[in-house]
């Protein structure tokens, strides 16, 4: 138990980095608490990742599912958005640097809640990001709402019918839920959407391959994950388990079956599912506070969610390690609040929790529409039912108004009908990636001439410190 660090003179600066669901969550929760929040984003929305495969294949907008950070806070007087990547945590100086387009800043913090989440793992084989994006951000989805749609034009043009074959084999790398979700849509879209928009091919005839290394499609699921697995291959998903992807080119990838047998699979989409390594920021705190980082890139924190001998350091969600809590987003918004109540009981001079305690409200999936399995403490669902408190759920975590109703229509076209009003794709959505990586990180400074601030105060006022 702590007591509170009460600069004089000025209310405690609290410092939260990241606006995903322990971010935006830790920040809200300090709505009326006397402190001043700086909330640093790499990105300036919060974005609500298990919708992000509606995104990538045409169901839904990205702006739906990323409002502006600074709009949901735009009523919270005591905090303040800043756009930047954070580069650097000083725990003895108590500063945080970030740094956006060539600018750095240095933000001076009394309560630091660190918030990161985390991104894609290919294993140590970072090479095959080039041909199968993963699914973390926004780009992701827009990159392969390109490639996705882009393969079937391709297609429609080819003449051989080993490059058509090529072009409509859509394989998904990781039977998690995302995984499972993005393959159903897949096989939804081509089955349902493009039917008969395609005069030279038949966008029914498309492969979708769902493969894992694990036995079993959704493994946590349990018996559940072997109903998904009978609807995904009701639904023309070709399911293949016990297989490792050992390498990803430009035309295919090589798969190695448990019997060591190894196999091509010529696809022209691949999506990577599997695996996720925390934020760099965990092994950075992990080397200044001496906690462990695990080989996900996961830092160990105390029962509290604090750093050893650092009260005054949260480390919440996906990039934290305690008793075996998974990556979801209710570890994130729970330890996001529960960081936020220490600090306000702190501030009060009262004694804070020691331990928290997540409350599991259980997981689910979809596979396809009117399918969806949901695994609730003892109950457990599949198809319908489930897919309709699946639909609930999401609905109630999206953020705000206007974006709930605008997916709900977006449902209505896509669900009920057979239609989806997201098919629009640039060249810059599935090339911009790639682009920017081979001109290397000084393009983007390099057009904006960013500069340095030798230190900015951490004040939702503006107020500048000493
Ligand atoms: C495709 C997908 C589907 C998912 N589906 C589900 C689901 O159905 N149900 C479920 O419960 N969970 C799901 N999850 C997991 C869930 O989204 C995460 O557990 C949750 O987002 C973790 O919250 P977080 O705050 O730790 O991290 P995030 O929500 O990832 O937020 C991290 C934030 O930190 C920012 N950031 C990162 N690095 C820096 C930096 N250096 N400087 C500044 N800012 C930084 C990021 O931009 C982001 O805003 C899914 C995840 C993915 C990727």
């Amino acid at each position: 138990m702590t007591t509170a660090t009460q600069p004089t003179g000025q209310r405690p600066r609290v410092v939260i980095v990241g606006s995903g669901f322990g971010g935006l969550f830790a920040a809200q929760r300090l709505k009326r608490a006397p402190v001043d929040v700086t909330l640093i984003g790499k990105t300036t929305h919060h974005l609500f990742q298990p919708l992000l495969y509606q995104v990538a294949t045409g169901i839904l907008s990205e702006g739906e599912i990323a409002p502006a950070t600074r709009e949901i806070l735009k009523s919270q007087d005591n905090a303040r958005v800043v756009l930047g990547e954070v580069t650097a945590i000083d725990l003895n100086a108590r500063t945080v640097t970030s740094t956006v387009l060539g600018r750095t800043t240095v933000h001076e913090y009394d309560e630091l809640i660190v918030a990161a989440g985390a991104g894609q793992s290919y294993f140590g084989n970072d090479q095959f990001a080039e041909f199968a994006p993963g699914m973390k951000s926004i780009d992701d989805a827009l990159e392969l709402r390109g490639r996705i749609f882009g393969a079937f034009e391709l297609a429609e043009l080819a003449t051989d019918p080993r490059e058509i074959d090529r072009l409509l084999t859509f394989v998904v790398v990781g039977a998690g839920p995302t995984g499972v979700e993005m393959a159903g849509q897949i096989a939804e879209l081509a089955r349902r959407t493009l039917r008969k928009d395609f005069r030279e091919i038949d966008p029914t005839s498309a492969r979708v391959i769902l493969l894992d290394a694990a036995p079993q499609v959704l493994p946590p699921f349990g018996e559940l994950g072997h109903k998904a697995h009978k609807q995904l291959n009701e639904i023309g998903v070709e399911v293949q388990l016990g297989a490792m992807v050992t390498d990803v080119d430009a035309d295919g990838l090589v798969v190695k079956d448990a019997d060591g047998h190894e196999r091509r699979i010529n696809a022209a989409t691949k999506i990577w599912a599997a695996g996720v390594q925390a934020s760099p920021l965990g092994k950075l705190l992990g080397d200044q506070s001496g906690a462990a980082v695990d080989r996900a890139g996961r830092i160990s924190v105390q029962p509290d969610l604090t750093l050893p001998g650092h009260p005054e350091v949260h480390v919440v969600g996906d990039m934290m390690s305690l008793n075996r809590l998974p990556g979801v987003a209710q570890v994130a918004i729970q330890g996001g609040r529960f960081a936020a109540d220490a600090i306000k009981q702190r501030i009060a001079g009262r004694p804070t929790k020691p331990e928290f305690h997540y409350f599991d409200k259980g997981s689910m999936a979809t596979i396809s529409r009117f399918h969806a399995v949901a695994d609730i403490g003892k109950l457990k669902f599949s198809g319908f039912i489930a897919w309709v408190l699946w639909l609930v759920v999401h609905l109630m975590y999206i953020v705000g108004f206007k974006s709930r109703i605008t997916t709900v229509l977006h449902w209505v076209v896509s669900f009920l009908g057979r239609g989806r009003s997201q098919r629009t794709t640039t060249q810059q959505q599935v090339y911009g990636r790639l682009a920017l990586e081979q001109l290397g990180s000084h393009f983007e400074a390099s057009k904006t001439g960013g500069q340095q601030d030798e230190r900015v105060p951490v004040d939702a006022t503006g107020r500048e410190s000493a």
